[in-house]
C-alpha cells in the first residue's frame, strides 16, 4: 500500500515551505535584536551532525523495502542532545533539521541540561503493520547505535510514534549495550517510563494557555477554543483546557474539522477515536474543513498537528485573540508579521509545548537514579520550570518590545551563546 494518501500529499505541499528556512528566519531576527556575534550565528545556524540512514526492512509480504531515516543533532553545547523521532510520509532532511534546531532552543529556553536533536523515518505508520513498524524501529536503532546514548543523544516520541516504539528502541539498544533505560524517554511506565509523560505535552500547552489568558486578563469561563490536530498533543490539550472551564468548540484530525458551538464533549470524542481510528463520522459535531477550523471566530486557537498550517495565505483570516502552538512550527515565518499586525498574541512552540521534553528530562533522571516519582511529584517539579520559562519570555518581550516568539529565541540563543563562549575556542 502507498505510504502517501491524498490528504497527506496536500500537507506535503504546504510542507514544501521549508520549515528550516522558517526556523532560520526567526533565529536571525532574534540574533539581530541582541546583536549576536557572527561566530555564534555561524555555529548555531547549522546542525552539529546530520545523519542519513537507509534501512532495508523485510515487509510482511516477503518483499524488502528500503526506508530512509534521519537523525540530526543540532547542538550538544548545553548537554546531550534530546529530541523525538517522527514517523510520517513527508519526513525529509529539511524538516528534521528545523525540528532539531527547535529542540536546542526549547531545552535552552526551559533550562534543561540538554542540547537538541530530532529524528525521523519517511513512512506512513497507518499503512504499516505492527510487526513492520517494529522491524523498522529496530533497524533504525541499530543504524544509530553509535549516535544514541544516555550521555550523548536521547530520543523520544514525536508525531507517529509513541511509548510502543520507545520500548523497542530501549530493548534493541539494551541488547547491544546492556540495560540502558536512560537512552530513550517516553517509554511505557512498565519499562522505566515516567508517570505523566504521555499527557505532559498537552498539560504544558494547557498551562501556558492559562498563563497567557491571565496575562490578557481574559475570563477562562467565557473563552471559546479550537484545537487543530487530535493526536497525543491535541487530545490532552483539549481535555485539560476543558477541565479549566474553556469551551472547546472545534477539534480536527486529517479527516476534517468537527464543530459544535455549544462545546464538544472531549472524552466522548476521544473514546470515538479510540474505537473508530479517526473522528470521521463523529456525531457530536458538524463537519467543517480543517482550513475553516483555523479561521473560526474563537478566542483561542491551538494548532497541534504539523508545520506551516498558518501561512501568509490564511494568516489574514485568523480571528483568534491568542494562538498557542502545540505543534512545532505550525506558523510560517511569513505569517508572523501578519498575525502581529492583527495584535494576536502567539505563545511560541518552543515554550508552549516544552512540557513533553521537561517530563522526559525527569524520566531520564529517574532512570539514572533508579528512583521513581509519583505523578503528583512530576507535576510539582514540572510546573515551576514551565511557569518560570513563560515569565522569563514575557519579561524579555517587554524588554525588547518584540513578540513572544522572538523573546523566546532571544533567551535560548543567549544561553547557547554563553555556553559556547564559556567552552572556549580550542
Ligand atoms: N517530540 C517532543 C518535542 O518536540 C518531545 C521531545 C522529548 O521528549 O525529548 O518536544
Amino acid at each position: 500500500m502507498s505510504d502517501t494518501t491524498t490528504q497527506e500529499k496536500k500537507l506535503q505541499q504546504n510542507h514544501k515551505q521549508s520549515p528550516y528556512d522558517s526556523m532560520l528566519a526567526r533565529f536571525n531576527q532574534a540574533a539581530d535584536i541582541i546583536g549576536l556575534d557572527q561566530r555564534f550565528r555561524d555555529i548555531l545556524s547549522v546542525p552539529e551532525r546530520t545523519i542519513l540512514v537507509n534501512l532495508p526492512v523485510k515487509l510482511d509480504d516477503g518483499t524488502t523495502r528500503v526506508f530512509q531515516g534521519y537523525r540530526v543533532v543540532h547542538s550538544t553545547v548545553l548537554g546531550p542532545s534530546k529530541g523525538g523521532i517522527r514517523f510520517a510520509p513527508f519526513v525529509d532532511l529539511d524538516e528534521v533539521k528545523a525540528l532539531a534546531g527547535w529542540m536546542s532552543f526549547k531545552t535552552a529556553l526551559v533550562g534543561l541540561p540538554y542540547g537538541g536533536a530530532k529524528g525521523g523515518i519517511a513512512l506512513n505508520p497507518k499503512v504499516r503493520s505492527q510487526d513492520e513498524l517494529e522491524r523498522i524501529t529496530r533497524a533504525y536503532t541499530r543504524a544509530l547505535k553509535e549516535v544514541f546514548g544516555e550521555d550523548s543523544d536521547i530520543p523520544a516520541p514525536d508525531m507517529g510514534t509513541s511509548s510502543r516504539e520507545m520500548a523497542w528502541i530501549f530493548h534493541e539498544y539494551s541488547r547491544i549495550y546492556g540495560y540502558t533505560p536512560g537512552v530513550v524517554t517516553g517509554k511505557p511506565t512498565h519499562l522505566g517510563g515516567s508517570k505523566g509523560r504521555v499527557q505532559a505535552t498537552g498539560w504544558g500547552v494547557m498551562r501556558s494557555t492559562m498563563q497567557a489568558i491571565e496575562k490578557l486578563g481574559m475570563d477562562p469561563k467565557k473563552i471559546t477554543c479550537a484545537v487543530q490536530g487530535f493526536g497525543n498533543v491535541g487530545t490532552w490539550t483539549a481535555k485539560f483546557l476543558k477541565d479549566e472551564g474553556l469551551k472547546i468548540v472545534a477539534v480536527s484530525d486529517h479527516t476534517g474539522g468537527y464543530y459544535n458551538e455549544k462545546g464538544l464533549n472531549i472524552s466522548d470524542a476521544v473514546s470515538y477515536v479510540r474505537v473508530n481510528g479517526t473522528l470521521s463520522g463523529y456525531e457530536g459535531a458538524t463537519k467543517i474543513s480543517n482550513d475553516d477550523l483555523l479561521t473560526l471566530k474563537v478566542d483561542v486557537l491551538i494548532p497541534a498537528a504539523i508545520e506551516n498550517v498558518i501561512t501568509e495565505k490564511n494568516a489574514g483570516d485568523i480571528k483568534a485573540r491568542l494562538i498557542v502552538e502545540g505543534a512545532n512550527g505550525p506558523i510560517s515565518a511569513g505569517a508572523d508579521a501578519i498575525l502581529e499586525s492583527k495584535e494576536i498574541l502567539i505563545v511560541p512552540d518552543i515554550l508552549a509545548n516544552a512540557g513533553g521534553v521537561t517530563v522526559s528530562y525527569f524520566e531520564w533522571v529517574q532512570n539514572r537514579r533508579g528512583h521513581y516519582y509519583s505523578e503528583e511529584e512530576i507535576g510539582e517539579k514540572t510546573y515551576p520550570i514551565l511557569y518560570e520559562a513563560f515569565e522569563n519570555v514575557w519579561q524579555t518581550r517587554q524588554k525588547y518590545n518584540c513578540t513572544m516568539r522572538l523573546a523566546a529565541y532571544v533567551v535560548a540563543i543567549e544561553r547557547l551563546a554563553t555556553g559556547i563562549d564559556l567552552e572556549g575556542n580550542f
